[in-house]
């Protein structure tokens, strides 16, 4: 494909919304276009129903809002979002593409990638562009251990954007842009594969991902009771719990709760980290919190290299006084 001009945006819906993961990657495409002397950012968003998203795209960052309804995207199967991708990538002809490191966009994006012959930085981090106009990304590599800067060579660029990595942009009504219709014919000879069955989880208070205060338990809590006071504590200050990825395989919580490098990325205000050790792959799902406090037994912990504040003591002495002063002062 010859060399492009602006940012496309691989978009996603949650229910007929715009997902949040597409708004955070209209924010990073507004960012990369500034660099480039504003080059247009457009969007390109498939359902069956597409309800108000295509203006919330527009509100959110974008210039041009490609749309397709078509009864073949019931469900998004994967396949049929290649091929719309595909589609606005050869009329929008980008310079980068981007999309998120979702379920749907681990899926999509290498295969894009793929037919418009170029490559794919996955799971990145950051998004800039260098003095040539590169496409420059941070990914974390090694389990986490080490943070890589790849460049991509050849245009477009396709990337595929951490959640939680950047801001969303404050959506802006009056905000002006077009939304066009993409011209493709999808039929369902393009679908080879289709989820026939979801089974949700049921969930308890806030979100994880969503949460401004985020109690996360680890090892050291010695087994499931001890999520018990996290759980008081965590609905105490209006947070949700979450855990390392050593409590989600004892299987003490499940893997809904985990947080880090293969779990969630989450970006609370305030994050207590409650016996974990602080591994880089835990530390990489929670770095980005505005403040960490940790409670760990160990002094020498990793934990608390990255912590504004810390205790060091057993947990089991430390919460309970910790929750009591607590009630004390929302009294
Ligand atoms: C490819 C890869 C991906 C990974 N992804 C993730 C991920 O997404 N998320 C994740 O969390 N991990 C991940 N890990 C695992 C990670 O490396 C660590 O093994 C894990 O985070 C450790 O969990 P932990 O801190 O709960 O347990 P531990 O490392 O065992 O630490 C327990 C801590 O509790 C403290 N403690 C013990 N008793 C008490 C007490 N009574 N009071 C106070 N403190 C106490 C100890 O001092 C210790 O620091 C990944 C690893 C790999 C290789």
């Amino acid at each position: 494909m010859a060399d492009g001009q602006g940012i496309l945006v691989i978009g996603e819906l949650a229910g007929s919304e715009l997902a949040l993961v597409t708004r955070e990657a209209l924010s990073a495409a507004r960012s990369l276009s500034g660099a480039l002397g504003g080059e247009p950012v457009s969007l390109v968003i498939a359902g069956a129903d597409l309800g108000d998203a295509p203006q919330q795209g527009i509100s959110a960052g974008a210039d041009t809002v490609y749309t397709v309804v078509s009864p073949v995207l019931e469900g998004t199967p994967p396949d049929a979002v290649v091929a719309v991708a595909e589609r606005a990538a050869q009329v929008a002809s980008p310079r980068y593409v981007i999309g998120s490191k979702t379920l749907l966009g681990r899926d999509v994006l290498p295969r894009v990638a793929f037919r418009l012959g170029t490559a794919l930085a996955q799971d990145c981090a950051t998004l800039e562009v260098d003095s040539q106009q590169r496409l420059v990304a941070t990914r974390p590599v090694y389990g986490g251990s080490a943070i890589a800067k790849v460049a991509c060579l050849q245009t477009p660029a396709v990337a595929a954007l951490r959640p939680k990595s950047v801001e969303p942009l404050e959506p802006d009504a009056s905000r002006i842009g077009e939304i066009k219709t993409l011209d493709i014919q999808l039929d369902d000879s393009v679908v080879k594969a289709r989820v026939v069955d979801r089974t949700e989880r049921p969930s308890e208070g806030i979100r994880l991902e969503d949460a401004k205060v985020v109690v996360s338990g680890g090892r050291g809590l010695g087994g499931p009771e001890g999520f018990e006071p996290l759980k008081d504590l965590a609905s105490l200050i209006g947070g949700a719990v979450g855990a390392s990825r050593a409590v989600c395989d004892a299987g003490w919580l499940p893997s809904s709760y985990q947080v880090g490098l293969t779990g969630k990325t989450v970006t609370p205000d305030l994050y207590i980290a409650v016996g974990i050790s602080g591994a880089s792959q835990h530390m990489a799902g929670c770095s980005s919190a505005r403040a960490i406090v940790a409670i760990n037994k160990d002094a020498g912990a990793n934990i608390f290299k990255e912590a504004r504040f810390g205790v060091v003591g057993d947990w089991q002495k430390v919460l309970p006084a910790f929750i009591d002063q607590l009630h004390e002062l929302l009294q």
